[in-house]
């Protein structure tokens, strides 16, 4: 986006909002989405807002056959006093840069993709869900939309946010979920796309969840794609220990996907006085603290459910149950001083928060 004008094209149908009580994660969308266009050699323009429609693409566009495509994931916050609370957005866009050099895609201008965001939330302020624990999803992505064949990569682009008003990850309050250590399929290596959020990680780990979800898992815990020793991460969620009184997460090593929701835990658990440990963290290890008593909380991390803490983990046909399957009280406390500091319910004493108001000044 080389120039920051928005152009504003409003819909005259506007659908029904779906009942707040029952919303499934990524079904509804609303009345309006971001679209910006890149050509090569002139960069991003015409960014606007228009009504959520389908779009329509050559079959030859590079997006389909050759996955050049990234993405993003984060979500917006009704709060009491009705201001609009985004967590750490400019986070989000660092890293769609991040994952647009690795597609050899171009970068978007963040402070730009911020501002279009925020303009977007203006004009579906209405979608932002009232009820507590509902949030609005905002997904930012980017797609190769050139009509060629050959592998190389594409010369124009498309950027949009589309925004998904969703229900909170935890119907029933904070609760642990099993997860099946993956042996058999890898879902990044050192060297690959593990690090950035694009398509084809998601594609290849499918048929890993299938398996896990038959088997009544919610998700997999990949190991490292080389020895499969090594504790990478789980689903679309980083993974947390508590072993024997210490934080401990795998170290950020090109293919684990470096999570916001992960960065936040390290930083907030720094403030409290309590550094986590960045290091390699092998099975070995956790089974051998499980048998001495010692693994005594295990959580994912991830923007989705914030913190999701691990009641089992199975490996190699071997059950570990951790805190005898219930919330560990780590786990709870960062569970709700994070979502505290999301809702505006706690002082947002990291900065972390960029809002809105209800008369949409920006307040931060
Ligand atoms: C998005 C994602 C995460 C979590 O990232 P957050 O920024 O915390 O939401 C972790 N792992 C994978 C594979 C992901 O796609």
């Amino acid at each position: 986006m080389t120039t920051s004008k928005i152009e504003i094209n409003l819909t005259n149908s506007r659908k029904e909002k779906p009942n707040e009580e029952n919303l499934v994660f990524g079904r509804h969308f609303t009345d309006h989405m971001f679209v910006a266009d890149y050509v090569k050699g002139m960069g991003w323009q015409n960014a606007r807002i228009t009504p959520y429609a389908p779009i329509s693409l050559d079959p030859a566009s590079i997006v389909f056959h050759y996955g050049q495509t990234v993405f993003e994931g984060l979500k917006a916050y009704r709060s009491k006093d009705q201001s609009i609370r985004l967590f750490r957005p400019e986070e989000n866009f660092r890293r769609l840069n991040q994952s647009l050099d690795r597609l050899c895609m171009p970068q978007i201008d963040e402070a730009n993709a911020l501002e279009g965001l925020l303009e977007l939330l203006k004009v579906e302020e209405e979608w932002i869900p009232k009820l507590e624990g509902n949030s609005l999803y905002i997904r930012p992505f980017v797609i190769a939309t050139e009509a060629f064949l050959g592998v190389a990569p594409a010369t124009t682009y498309q950027f949009y946010i589309i925004l998904s008003p969703v229900g909170s990850y935890y119907e029933e309050g904070i609760h642990p979920v099993k997860i099946l250590v993956e042996n058999e399929f890898v879902r990044a290596v050192k060297g690959g796309t593990g690090g950035a959020k694009t398509a084809g990680n998601y594609a290849s780990a499918l048929k890993a969840q299938e398996t896990a979800s038959s088997q009544g898992y919610s998700q997999v815990m990949w190991l490292d794609g080389v020895e499969r020793k090594y504790v990478e991460e789980v689903g679309s969620m980083n993974i947390f220990f508590k072993i024997d009184g210490e934080v401990v997460t795998p170290a950020i090593n090109g293919s684990i996907l470096e999570g916001i929701t992960r960065k936040s835990i390290i930083e907030l658990l720094a403030h409290w006085g309590t550094p986590v440990t960045e290091r390699k963290v092998s099975m070995d290890e956790l089974a051998e603290a499980h048998n001495s008593g010692k693994l005594e909380e295990v959580f994912g991390t991830g923007t989705a459910a914030v913190i999701s803490p691990v009641g089992e983990l199975n490996w190699n046909g071997k059950t570990m149950r951790i805190n005898d399957g219930i919330t560990g009280a780590l786990s709870k406390k960062l569970y709700d001083a994070l979502t505290k500091i999301q809702t505006g319910e706690n002082e947002d004493s990291l900065n972390w928060i960029t809002s809105l108001s209800p008369t949409y000044e920006e307040i931060k």
